[in-house]
């Protein structure tokens, strides 16, 4: 690798020599247009993604820090929450707003929930949310912000959340529950009804996380496939959000969050009259905000429409009946649950045949490997962008199979090894400690290799010479979908 560049040219560089320099940091990058990734991108097709660029392009320059200005994109904005209400059956008096993308939503979910209790029920000094252990690694991250107790509720056999366990859970400080739809570990949907009868029975918030199925369930249902209910059709349900910019097919960047009415969309919302800069009102987590991403949204749902989201959707569920198919012709390995949709993670039946390594195996064929932990498995995101390479993909891992099984040793090397260790490692802190430090070094700015220490060993603290040289904890840090 060529050395940092550490400070701004003096002179600007011509405008092919920028160019070149990009590419060639390219090199090495998970290769999403071979569909060799099973997450993180969600590619719809090459004409589609230049007619996003030119929507986004539009209006590129746009700021919707103040709406007054660009009336253009308020109402952009407000006519993709009104779809999206449409879609997930609100009412005439359903609301809500665009945001950065799921972890935002999530974040605003809390944020309202949290200044809704403290408005409405003051005694709550230690306000409390609970979520399935499955839910999203970011509604962690929101009360670890905002100051909520984070409750994870263990799972049924099924990995839905168990519905005995969450309601011995529900006290006086509890100001949220959330259910997903589905939720991404294993792709399965909460019994978000009965979550809605308890929830509305007690006069407790749930929010349904569907940033990742938003976009897949409803259009399902459309096509005859069979769907629970886990929209506001369920009466409990009073937030929602889903992610535009996962199977919405739309510019990064983008989700809802939609509430059943402003009664609970009013929390959401930051108000000063103090500041010498004027009156302020704020709906959301930024100040800027990019017209760009409001207008691919809204240009990807009118282009798209009901019928070209159904169709992607019938086709990326093909393909993963045939990825289960195929996962399952394996007798080795085991779908975790089923999955309501297009998440399909698994293990392997034979401790003595490491999925990790088999994970590595296909990783050294170029596939990008996301693993998971409690279980130890595999995941695939699944879009319909994976038909061209599915057989490749189960050919693969048809043969990392049968190669792990002869080497059971490959446990003991590669990722497989440090995923191996973490999941040794009784004390969750120990291992917490060593993410922070992996953190750490990933944003020194200096080139030193991510390693991770096994932490019963003494280590070097500097990450220097003495530390031992084990690759690839970094994708332990989850951020995969
Ligand atoms: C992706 C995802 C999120 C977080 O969304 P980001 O856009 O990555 O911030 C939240 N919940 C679920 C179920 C997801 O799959």
């Amino acid at each position: 690798m060529s050395e940092h560049i550490t400070a701004i040219p003096q002179n600007g560089l011509p405008e092919d020599e920028v160019f070149r320099q990009m590419d060639s940091y390219r090199v090495g990058d998970a290769d999403w247009r071979q569909a060799k990734t099973w997450s993180l991108v969600y590619h719809y097709s090459d004409e589609h993604t230049d007619f996003l660029k030119r929507a986004y392009g539009k209006f590129f320059t746009e700021n919707v820090l103040n709406p007054m200005a660009f009336k253009s994109l308020k109402r952009m904005e407000t006519e993709v929450v009104k779809m999206c209400a449409s879609l997930f059956n609100g009412g005439p008096d359903t609301v809500g707003t665009l945001t950065s993308g799921g972890s935002e939503s999530l974040f605003l979910a809390v944020k309202s929930a949290r200044d809704r209790a403290r408005k409405l029920r003051p005694l709550v000094r230690k306000p409390e949310m609970l979520a399935p252990e499955s839910a999203h690694v970011a509604l962690e991250k929101a009360c670890h912000y905002l100051g909520v107790k984070y409750v994870a509720i263990p799972l049924a056999e099924d990995k839905r959340v168990d519905m005995e366990a969450l309601k011995k859970r529900i006290n006086r400080n509890t100001i949220l529950v959330i259910g997903s739809a589905p939720q991404y570990p294993h792709g399965v949907i909460d019994p978000i009804a009965e979550m809605g009868e308890i929830c509305a029975a007690k006069d407790i918030p749930l929010h349904v996380d569907s940033c990742i199925g938003g976009f897949v369930l409803p259009f399902m249902e459309q096509i005859g496939r069979p769907v629970p209910l886990f929209d506001f059709r369920v009466k409990g349900v009073t937030s929602l959000s889903a992610d535009l910019h996962k199977y919405g097919y739309t510019a990064k960047g983008c989700s809802v969050m939609l509430y059943r009415d402003m009664s609970y969309l009013k929390y959401q919302f930051f108000v000063s009259s103090i500041w010498p800069g004027g009156l302020f009102g704020s709906p959301s987590v930024p100040g800027t905000r990019p017209g760009g991403s409001i207008a691919a949204a809204w240009a990807a749902l009118n282009k798209i429409g009901m019928k070209g989201y159904q169709e992607n959707v019938r086709k990326a569920m093909e393909v993963t009946d045939r990825l289960i198919a195929g996962i399952e012709a394996i007798p080795e390995l085991k779908i975790i649950s089923k999955p309501a949709m297009t998440l399909v993670a698994y293990v392997s039946r034979d401790p003595k045949i490491s999925i990790f390594a088999i994970g590595d195996q296909l990783a050294a064929k170029g596939w990008f490997i996301d693993r998971q932990q409690r279980p130890a498995s595999l995941h695939c995101t699944v879009t319909a962008h994976h038909a061209t390479v599915l057989e490749q993909y189960l050919s693969d891992l048809r043969t990392a199979v049968a190669h792990v099984k002869a080497h059971p040793e490959l446990a003991d090397q590669g990722e497989a090894a440090m995923y191996g260790m973490a999941a040794k490692i009784p004390m969750r802190g120990l291992v917490n400690v060593q993410i922070q430090k992996v953190m750490e070094k990933m944003y020194s700015g200096k080139d030193q290799p991510i390693t991770l220490d096994d932490p019963s060993s003494d280590t070097d603290e500097t990450g220097g010479p003495t530390a031992p040289k084990r690759r690839g904890w970094r994708r332990l840090i989850p951020w995969s979908a």
